[in-house]
């Protein structure tokens, strides 16, 4: 069954009525740019075809009640004990509700509405991204419910103000510390376009791909080895960073230039040094990979991101072998180019292949995957695609 279908079939369940409305809002992939975003700097992520889906119906009793296929018991709770959840911390219901519920909490704030403004409503989920492989599944639960809650609220707000809505319940109501690229990729994604964030003014452009004329499909290649931010070297990375900018007395590293690196050599330590040198380099390669693909197309990246790949292996230090393995054998076997995408330390690898090259560099990868003794990664295509949207 597929998603859209498995939600409407929850929401029958719940309510023994059909839904009023169908929206859903895709999952991403970050083409290039990482480590980029709290340092001010610039991002290029692009929604997939992978979706999560929202069946919607009113309800006149002032309650909001959300349902998923993740957990068969339905999550209650009147419009006006929201302000009482949230912010995190206080919350006792299910950790995965927190993103629909904090949604209709942050929407609120942010239209100035009150719950005596809104009608109830009964939300059904079901997705077909796949969670924690590094392609916001989070982003996408929360794009699909904000934009149902919007328009069945008629509150008016814009995409932009809808992922920024979507931080806040991140941040504020399930309590993880992200940025707002997930959110704006899966809010604004067009078909075969990436999404030009900068992190800073938060000024968004529609980048077109080209990979369908091309004839280029990108793979996901997802190690399977789960990442821990408690672990400690995401808190290093982003110290190292604070301190390169205090050294240079800027107040982000986005403000430095590749020129300007001979002088944070001179005035930092070495990590400190190379943690830098990726944040200002990666930041030219986004800036550069927008350019090329405008002046020479998506053949012409290729180089980029593999420079990508070695700049967060060598310098920033958050590639692991597996990742490494999955880079070096896609291009071996053909793949115009490839790079971990994420925040590093497991997760997935991407590869820009030729369409027809498609089986045999997923083939190559499994075997150096075999040979090195790994557990066999998941490989898939994604596909540049719309954001969120009304589907019914
Ligand atoms: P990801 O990299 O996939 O975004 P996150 O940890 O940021 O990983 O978000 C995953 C969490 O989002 C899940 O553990 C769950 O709490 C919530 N979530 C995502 N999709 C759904 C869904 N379809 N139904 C319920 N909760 C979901
Ligand atoms: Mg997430």
């Amino acid at each position: 069954m597929d998603a859209a279908t498995a939600a409407r079939t929850l929401f029958f369940e719940l309510t023994g009525h059909s839904p009023e409305g169908h929206w859903s809002a895709p999952g991403r992939v970050n083409l290039i740019g990482e480590h980029t975003d709290y340092n001010d700097g610039f991002v290029l992520p692009f929604a997939i075809e992978h979706r999560t889906h929202a069946q919607v119906g009113r309800r006149d009793d002032g309650r909001i009640r959300v349902v998923s296929t993740f957990d068969p018991i339905p999550v209650e709770v009147a419009l006006d004990e929201l302000d009482a959840l949230f912010p995190a911390g206080r919350a006792s219901v299910p950790e995965w509700s927190t993103y629909p519920l904090g949604i209709a909490w942050a929407l609120l704030a942010a239209s100035g509405r009150t719950a005596a403004d809104v009608t109830g409503v009964d939300i059904a989920i079901a997705s077909d991204v796949p969670v924690g492989a590094g392609l916001s599944s989070s982003a996408a639960i929360e794009g699909a419910t904000a934009s149902a809650l919007n328009d069945v609220w008629e509150l008016g707000l814009d995409r932009v103000a809808l992922a920024k809505a979507g931080r806040v319940a991140e941040n504020e109501a399930v309590g993880a510390p992200t940025g707002v690229m997930d959110q704006m990729a899966s809010m604004l994604g067009e078909t075969d376009a990436a999404i030009f964030l900068d992190c800073r003014s938060l000024d968004t452009t529609v980048v077109p791909l080209g990979f369908a004329e091309a004839g280029l499909e990108v793979l996901v290649i997802d190690t399977g080895v789960k990442h821990a931010h408690s672990t400690g070297g995401y808190g290093e990375r982003r110290a190292a960073c604070e301190r390169g900018a205090a050294a240079m007395g800027v107040p982000a590293l986005r403000d430095l230039q590749v020129d300007d690196l001979p002088e944070v050599q001179a005035k930092t330590d070495d990590v400190t040094f190379r943690r830098v040198r990726h944040v200002v380099t990666e930041d030219q390669r986004v800036l550069d990979t927008v350019r090329t693909l405008r002046e020479q197309g998506p053949r012409a990246i290729g180089e980029l991101l593999l420079a990508s790949h070695a700049s967060m292996r060598d310098d920033f230090e958050i590639s692991i072998p597996e990742l490494d393995t999955a880079v070096d054998a896609a291009v071996s076997a053909g793949a115009v180019g490839a790079r971990m995408t994420g925040g590093g330390f497991g997760g997935a690898a991407i590869a820009l292949v030729d369409r027809d090259r498609r089986v045999e560099v997923s083939l190559a990868v499994e075997r150096a995957f075999a040979d090195a003794g790994f557990a066999a990664p998941h490989i898939f295509t994604v596909v540049p695609s719309a954001g969120a949207r009304r589907d019914g």
